[in-house]
């Protein structure tokens, strides 16, 4: 059932928004045909496969005909449509549509927003079941979210531990770091705006690549270089988290140096150099090497800075819009080292 050729993202959940236009306008000015109508049915119809979710939770197996019946031809506003002053009887309705909603609960999988237990025997008489995954719930939630406009209290206190339980159940420094960043953004009251509405940003312009969606949410980008207050969010994050596991803090610092030292390495003047100097600096986990240019003698020159230091630099320089740096140059003794910071 799942078409294993055709490779799409997290985009076909959301392809209802824009509808697309095939051909030249008509002579009236409306466009001919649309294009992409199956599409946009499809979208709201997985859109509401994922409220299910929200509800139902992540442990219970369901089978397509009970997801049907219990939940789309009552709540989904593609099938109310379609049955609207329909003659079909209610019992032969969830059979009638059980083909498009496995097709649809298969492009779900593919996405790893359900699962199947893929050792079950699947015949016509024995039905797959399916349940959801945490991150199908987290979609289903930020989807709610988004289309709600307006998230009361208890909404934000579901999705506020739909995506805990998410992130828990990754288990990488990235995604510990994460919960705890996020309990603080919550008692700042910044969750909202820097982290849910974000995340529904990030899921509005999905692309056709499964992969790189996901590393988005799973490596969510935690600088916001246009904010002290986001800045300060963070450090007090560092330090419970330090505080809380050593380990876990040297490897999410360790993952931060070669982010940081890739992103130097790709643009910096002098590579030969670089490598090397990377390289004598190699087990310094927050110690990170980069280039940077000096604002008098203009010439290029490697520096080695704490880490977090080096980004604190940024946000304020970012914040302050003007560079600020107290490195000084070995060449000229005279000016300072801009290190362009790119992260
Ligand atoms: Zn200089």
């Amino acid at each position: 059932m799942l078409e294993r050729n055709e490779e799409y993202g997290f985009n076909i959940l959301i392809e209802k928004i824009e509808p697309e236009y095939e051909g030249e306008p008509d002579q009236v000015g409306k466009p001919k045909k649309q294009r992409n109508e199956p599409i946009k049915n499809n979208a709201e119809i997985m859109q509401s496969i994922l409220f299910y979710s929200i509800g139902y939770g992540t442990e219970c197996y369901f089978k397509s005909k009970e997801l049907s019946e219990n939940h789309l031809l009552k709540n989904c506003n593609y099938y109310k449509e379609l049955y609207r002053n329909s003659r079909t009887n209610y019992q032969s309705r969830p059979a009638n549509i059980d083909d498009t909603v496995v097709k649809l609960l298969s492009k779900l999988e593919y996405l790893d927003l359900v699962y199947s237990d893929p050792f079950e025997p699947k015949t016509k008489r024995v039905p797959k079941e399916y349940k959801f995954t945490k991150l199908g719930r987290m979609i289903g939630l930020l989807l709610s979210c988004y289309n709600d406009k307006t998230v009361n209290n208890s909404k934000f206190e579901i999705t506020y531990s739909g995506i805990n339980q998410y992130y828990e159940s990754l288990n990488t420094t990235h995604s510990k770091f994460l919960l705890i960043f996020f309990k603080f953004c919550k008692k700042e009251k910044m969750y909202g705006e820097a982290i849910l509405f974000r995340m529904i940003n990030i899921l509005l312009k999905a692309p056709n690549n499964k992969e790189y969606f996901l590393n988005q949410i799973n490596f969510l980008d935690v600088l916001y270089r246009n904010s002290l207050q986001m800045w300060n969010i963070f450090k007090n994050s560092l330090s419970e988290l330090r505080q809380t596991n050593n380990k876990d803090y040297e490897m999410f610092t360790y993952n931060f140096k070669l982010a940081i030292e890739s992103v130097h390495e790709y643009k910096c003047k002098n590579k030969s150099v670089f490598e090397m100097d990377r390289y004598q600096q190699l087990k310094d986990i927050e110690q990170v090497v980069i280039e940077g240019r000096c604002n008098q003698c203009s010439e290029y020159l490697n520096g080695s800075m704490n880490i977090w230091k080096y980004l604190e630099d940024h946000v304020i320089s970012y914040v302050s819009k003007a560079y600020v740096s107290n490195t000084l140059c070995e060449k000229c003794n005279n000016g300072y080292l801009d290190f362009q910071i790119i992260t």
